[in-house]
């Protein structure tokens, strides 16, 4: 367990690259302490025979993103924020109450405990965390809540804590000066090959089974959403009922998107199961559609990049995209 003073979060002027320099560099305890944090972080993230890592420093995890940053692998980040975020929660749900308010703290929320094992947050904090969070656990519904504050147990909020985490990291990688993370390497330059390469092997070897369903016909959002349930991130719920009832309108088998759901990390086989049974049906009698593309939009979850056809006016929605790709197949192939 980390003591109180060490839960101070990432600062400013960690996004200078003299203090990342300074960091790989210096022979002091400390940095060479930072350095080695850090190292086994990434390790962590290609070995499977890696140390466990179970604590986490501002400073040993700022290493971490500025040598990511310089990889600029946006799965291998992924993969990292999940590993830490994993790691974040496990030290807060080990914290007595006054260090959990002092985290909560330093990531910007209002937190005060209340008595016993409760908390309280800001409902509006609250509400910005949620939506990456499934079950009906974390909805705003099922909590308990008086004059814009939400009760929680530490179980709970810890969660919500995790979630804010990993929006701050993402923020202070998006930060780093990506030309300078590569020019400031010097010789650890050779640490981050080795983790690139390690990853790319491990990308190639794994690959999603969608059976007789030709996932090059589909829109960037679903093949966004596939690459994140495959790297194991938690998909926020529209994400998760767009997922399922798009392969379910394009034919594909209940068995088979239960599969897919396996590697989320907070994965509950008989919750996956009803959610699926209720999306496509089976259950509440309504075959559901995946929501609108301005709808995916206006939620943060349209991923169109630079793809021409997501761009057209016209084209109001992923179900859409997906047929008039198949029947563009279609006609190439009967035009040979
Ligand atoms: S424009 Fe529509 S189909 Fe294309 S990525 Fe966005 S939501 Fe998906």
């Amino acid at each position: 367990m980390i003591s109180a003073p060490r839960l101070g979060f990432l600062k400013p002027g960690m996004l200078a690259s003299e203090w990342a320099t300074a960091q790989y560099t210096s022979y002091d305890r400390t940095s060479a302490g930072n350095r080695e944090e850090a190292t086994n972080l990434l390790y962590s993230l290609v070995q499977e025979d890696a140390p466990k890592v179970e604590r986490i420093t501002p400073e040993s995890l700022a290493v971490c993103l500025w040598l990511l940053r310089s990889a600029g692998d946006n799965t291998l980040f992924s993969r990292f924020s999940i590993t830490v975020r994993d790691i974040y929660q496990h030290m807060i749900e080990s914290f007595s109450p006054d260090l959990v308010d002092d985290a909560a703290n330093s990531l910007g929320l209002r937190v005060e405990k209340v008595e016993g094992k409760t908390f309280r947050i800001r409902a509006l904090d609250f509400i910005r965390s949620n939506t990456h969070l499934s079950g009906t656990r974390y909805r705003l519904a099922f909590q308990d809540v008086k004059d814009g504050w939400v009760y929680l147990e530490k179980l709970v909020l810890s969660k919500v804590l995790r979630e804010h985490f990993v929006t701050r990291i993402k923020e202070f990688y998006d930060a780093i000066d990506q030309r300078k993370a590569v020019d400031i390497l010097g010789d650890l330059r050779g640490l981050m090959q080795y983790i690139t390469d390690q990853w790319k092997d491990i990308k190639g070897k794994r690959t999603t089974d969608l059976g007789t369903v030709d996932q090059s016909l589909f829109p960037p959002c679903i093949k966004e959403y596939l690459v994140e349930m495959r790297d194991g991130v938690n998909l926020p719920h529209m994400a998760r009922f767009t997922l399922v009832s798009f392969l379910h309108k394009i034919g594909m088998q209940n068995t088979d998107i239960m599969g897919l759901f396996r590697t989320a990390p907070d994965f509950n086989q008989r919750m996956t199961e009803y959610q699926v049974d209720h999306v496509t049906g089976q259950i509440s009698g309504t075959e559901y559609s995946p929501p609108k593309c301005d709808v995916l939009r206006s939620n943060h979850l349209c991923y169109w990049g630079d793809d021409r056809l997501c761009h057209q006016e016209w084209l109001r929605h992923p179900l859409q995209y997906y047929t008039l790709k198949k029947s563009d197949r279609f006609k190439k192939a009967s035009s040979q």
